[in-house]
């Protein structure tokens, strides 16, 4: 980097809105956010980057990990839908407009996730329109947010900058769920940057493709490791989830171990449609750098390529296929992890350790059968988790916090995400309602109002 500085004029940034709720980032944790907040009576604006909401969600993950408790790996425990509230309403909602197929039991690999919940995510990109519509979050899309303003410890709102210039938002409580903690960065509170410890991966999708076909090559070599079927209003294809070890084909083991890429998974709600999740990797990657950032997105789209080549050549059922869609961004899974009031440790989640202030509780972890909660059961989310050390009105949520990797592999999770999203849009109305900054709201009313709205506490 040159050693040249530029030193730019003092702005007079004006100032677009003042409202009760900024929410930074529209992704898995931010939609659910708005809602909770803009329901609970806050005059709520959210801003994302992309023209679309959902973030990660639709961009990198595949099945939403997970609604339930890993119950089947656990003969006799209860089946338990430990995630309910908005992230189920939003299920609904997709149901209804023909974009998911419900939480389907999973016939293999039930020990690493007892459900699978797919979405058709194209649906959920106009579905999740109309709900925000509804709830009247003001949106603010195609716009980055580049700082943060803040007086003494408290935060007052943030700085964006779209096609019409930049600008201010004040706000009385923001809520950082960039994924990568810039507005929490901005706001000088102590971020550990997690690299190297974060692999990168770009998913695809493959139309065009003979499932059946390929499911039954891969049943004759010994392959599958995962399956979920549903009827998909096709004869011959009813799989909506497949797991598969490609590695035990030579040409894609050498292929693989040349990227230190790992799965593969396929999941769908339509016929001969193939969306290939978890395979292209680049390892290690900072990518909150953004020379790092370009090399992933070069390097993973030449895999892409590469791998759909392999596909077409190897597998039976690909003969005919082609690439049909690729990502706005490569997935991240880790970048900055802002440090707050709790850090979930991979002892508590294991544990299943509930605290007096639990704001969601959850089941899944990434690892499983590996790493699994004990007897199938669920750990808690924390409210102070969720709340930054030394700064005021300032709330986060999703895969910023949980700096221990292993812990990580659980709370970074879809619908972890979305669960601490309820919580902290639920919080930060009650906090503009009462008049009371994050650190001083009443734990039991925000707990109460979180059931009274739909969220599991566990039995
Ligand atoms: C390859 C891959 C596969 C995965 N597979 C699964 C899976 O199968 N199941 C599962 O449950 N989870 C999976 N995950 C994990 C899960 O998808 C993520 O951890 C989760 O979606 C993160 O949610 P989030 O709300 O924290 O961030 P995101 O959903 O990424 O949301 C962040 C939002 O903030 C916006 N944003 C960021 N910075 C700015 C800025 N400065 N200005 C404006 N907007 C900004 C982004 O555009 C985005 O919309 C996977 C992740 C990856 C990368």
């Amino acid at each position: 980097m040159s050693s040249l500085k530029f030193i730019e004029e003092k702005k007079t940034t004006p100032v677009k809105l003042e409202c009760d709720v900024v929410i930074a980032g529209g992704g898995t944790a931010g939609v659910v956010a708005a809602l909770a907040a803009a329901r609970n009576g806050a005059k709520t604006v959210m801003v994302d980057r992309y023209g679309y909401l959902g973030g990660t969600m639709l961009n990198g993950a595949g099945p939403l990990h997970s609604f339930f408790n890993l119950y089947k790996a656990f003969p006799g425990v209860e089946k338990k839908q430990v995630v309910r509230g908005i992230p189920q309403e939003i299920i609904d909602r997709l149901i209804k407009a023909g974009g998911c197929l419900g939480h389907l039991e999973q016939e293999k690999g039930f020990s690493y996730d007892s459900v699978a919940t797919i979405i058709d995510w194209e649906i959920f990109k106009s579905v999740i329109f109309d709900i925000m519509e509804e709830a009247r979050v003001k949106l603010l899309l195609h716009t980055m947010v580049v700082d943060t303003i803040k007086e003494g410890d408290e935060v007052r709102g943030i700085i964006i900058e779209s096609k019409s210039g930049r600008e201010a938002l004040l706000a009385k409580v923001v809520i950082d769920v960039t994924g990568d903690g810039d507005v929490a960065f901005k706001a000088g509170v102590k971020c550990i940057n997690t690299f190297p410890d974060g692999h990168v991966g770009m998913p695809f999708g493959m139309a065009n493709v003979d499932i059946s076909k390929a499911v039954r090559f891969f049943e004759d070599n010994d392959m599958i490791t995962q399956i979920a079927r549903a009827d998909k209003g096709s004869d011959h294809d009813d799989y909506v989830r497949v797991g598969f070890n490609l590695k035990k084909l030579e040409v894609f083991k050498n292929y693989m171990d040349k990227y230190g890429m790992w799965g593969p998974l396929t999941v769908s709600k339509h016929e001969n449609d193939f969306s290939f999740i978890n395979t292209t990797n680049v390892k290690p990657l900072d990518a909150i750098d953004i020379e790092e950032i370009t090399r992933a997105e070069m390097e993973l789209r030449k895999q892409v390529a590469g791998m759909a080549d392999l596909l077409k050549k190897h597998i039976p059922g690909f003969e005919k296929a082609y690439i049909s869609w690729t990502p706005i961004h490569f997935g991240v899974r880790r970048t900055r992890i802002v440090e707050c009031e709790h850090d979930i440790s991979i002892d508590e989640i294991i544990n299943a350790v509930r605290f007096d202030d639990d704001v969601a509780v959850y089941g899944f972890h990434d690892c499983a059968p590996r790493i699994m909660i004990k007897d199938g059961g669920v750990y808690g989310i924390p409210y102070r988790a969720l709340l930054p050390k030394g700064v005021e009105n300032l709330l986060v949520a999703g895969r910023l916090i949980t700096t221990n990797w292993e812990a990580h592999m659980s709370t970074r999770n879809t619908v972890s995400c979305m669960a601490q999203g309820q919580a902290v849009g639920t919080a930060a109305a009650l906090c503009t309602s009462r008049g009371v900054n994050p650190r001083k709201l009443d734990i039991k009313l925000l707990q109460n109002t979180l059931k009274d709205q739909g969220v599991y506490f566990g039995d």
